[in-house]
């Protein structure tokens, strides 16, 4: 059923199966137009949040008992309310987090795609397993672990939240969401659509910041820990899961390097769009966006050149509700600033700093946290835009001798989640091989190359698990191996 979404919308926290109402709301501003209100989502309490838990702690003692049968079914009817609502959400994700229209379809979409990878597999991921050869019998079984605290940033907000509930609820924990104060309306909503499918206390969600977060990871009766945001956060959260041993799956900052081989064809207009996306999709605020792009001398200034062609076509800065719009504002000021920051300290240093893509309306532009996406040429390869995450619309564009300096550029950080290699297709495998990175993608990048049948997660500081696949299903799980070996005794041990 189609509900009616209009803004500025007020969310609530969702807590055992009913609707909180908050003391206190707090304003989510429209990065594209600042003096718009997108809506306003609740100031919860750190006593809320303990009120969440306790709800969640409850519904485990009886939701892990629970058919997997019924798990699925409640799960369809939440992903059939999203189906129901989807262009209004995305209407929604556009006007809290400045993405162009077609990029919060695109989210939609994924989301969705996320929940539903998750029902068609559960039967077959979370079945008990029973081996018996000439030594004896083993069951293994995959309990859930209990109450997940779920915690998400405001880059991917939905389908980043949407990946953690179907998993962690498929397989019989019980879940308590928070979401980015800056993209926090969708998020809250769609938490409440499908909790409202489940027994009272399976899954709530509050609002708040690191207050929030804090008790969210910390709380006593939290067993695990799912995370997706900053390095640094995650460090945090390391420390707070540490005194109860919480179980955590931490999918944290990336700095993603892009390698263009001496065999990758600059004139493949098709190829070089899709680098220009791998670098501004989402204006650059995704996680697994190209960050550092390392070009073989021999291409680097055909490349430079074709890559010019393919940004000043593809990159259409402005309104994100209009369809042609291909790059919205950066999500926040504070992002926005901080962008500006390592463009201005790559000026001061010298390099050769280009704006790239077309603004339509000037005035519209200048009134929001609007910035010209920026390529970066002529950096040296430790400065501040190379080596830190900007995590907005500028990149560095760099040259390397060999496969050898390539490869050795791109592991030069301490960051790696996805990374892509770009050339004839055994080269690129090869040196593929060589990258570490918990994903690299061949001739693509960023969203374009993601495949969630496979696992994805961070190597080094950009994180701890695996989400997509099996494997990220797994994470949600504790095995319980139960052993009737035909030998009982151990030979060795004295009668
Ligand atoms: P962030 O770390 O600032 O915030 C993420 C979430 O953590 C928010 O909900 C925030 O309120 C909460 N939080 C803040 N302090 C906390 C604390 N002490 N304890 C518990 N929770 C706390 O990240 P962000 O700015 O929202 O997102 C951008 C970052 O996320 C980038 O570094 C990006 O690379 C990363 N990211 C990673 C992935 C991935 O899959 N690896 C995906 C998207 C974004």
């Amino acid at each position: 059923m189609a509900l009616k979404i209009e803004t500025p919308l007020t969310v609530n926290a969702y807590i055992n199966g009913e609707i909180v109402e908050a003391q206190e709301h707090a304003p989510r501003e429209n990065p594209a137009k600042p003096d718009e209100t997108a809506g306003y989502w609740p100031k919860n309490t750190v006593e809320e949040a303990k009120q969440a838990i306790d709800s969640a702690d409850e519904a485990f003692k009886s939701w892990k008992h629970s058919e997997m049968k019924d798990r699925i079914e409640r799960m369809q009817k939440g992903i059939q309310k999203i189906k129901d609502n989807q262009d209004d959400l995305a209407e929604l994700l556009s006007k809290e987090h400045g993405k162009p229209i077609y990029d919060a379809q695109g989210e939609l979409t994924v989301s969705l795609m996320f929940m539903e990878y998750a029902v068609e597999n559960a039967e077959r991921v979370y079945k008990e397993e029973v081996n018996e050869d000439e030594r004896g019998k083993n069951i293994l079984r995959h309990d859930p672990i209990g109450v997940v605290s779920a915690i998400s940033p405001w880059n991917y907000p939905l389908a980043l939240s949407t990946e953690k509930i179907a998993p962690a609820l498929l397989a019989g924990n019980t879940m308590v969401m928070k979401p980015s104060p800056m993209a926090p309306l969708t998020v809250t909503l769609v938490t409440q659509m499908v909790a409202e499918e489940f027994p009272e206390g399976v899954l709530n969600i509050v609002n708040g910041d690191a207050d929030i977060g804090i008790e969210l990871t910390s709380n006593d009766k939290v067993r695990k820990i799912a995370f997706t945001g900053g390095t640094n956060t995650g460090r945090h959260i390391m420390k707070a899961a540490a005194d109860t041993i919480k179980n955590v799956t931490l999918e944290l900052g990336g700095n993603d390097p892009a390698i263009f081989l001496d065999d990758f064809d600059v004139n493949d207009e098709a190829a070089m769009r899709r680098v220009v996306i791998s670098n501004f999709l989402t204006g650059g605020q995704i996680c697994m966006i190209a960050k550092r792009m390392y070009v073989h001398e021999s291409i680097y200034d055909q490349f430079v050149e074709k890559y010019m062609e393919a940004a000043e076509k593809w990159l259409r800065i402005g309104d994100p509700t209009l369809e042609e719009t291909t790059v919205g504002p950066v999500n926040n000021k504070a992002q926005l600033e901080f962008v500006q920051e390592l463009i201005e300290d790559s000026r001061q240093n010298g390099y050769d700093i280009r704006e790239v893509g077309n603004v339509a309306d000037e005035e519209f532009f200048n009134n929001g946290y609007f910035m010209y996406p920026t390529v970066v040429l002529g950096a040296d390869y430790d400065a501040r835009i190379v080596a830190e995450e900007q995590f907005g619309p500028a990149v560095p564009i760099l040259k390397f001798k060999d496969d050898d300096h390539a490869v050795e550029l791109a592991n030069d950080s301490e960051l790696g989640l996805t990374s892509s290699v770009w050339g004839e297709e055994a080269h690129a495998i090869e040196i593929a091989k060589r990258i570490e990175a918990g994903v690299t993608m061949v001739n693509t990048a960023a969203i374009q190359g993601l495949d969630i049948r496979y696992p994805f997660g961070g190597v080094k500081q950009s994180g701890i698990g695996r989400e997509y696949g099996e494997e990220g299903m797994l994470e949600y799980v504790d095995s319980h191996s139960i052993n009737i070996p035909k030998t009982k005794d151990l030979p060795h041990i004295p009668q």
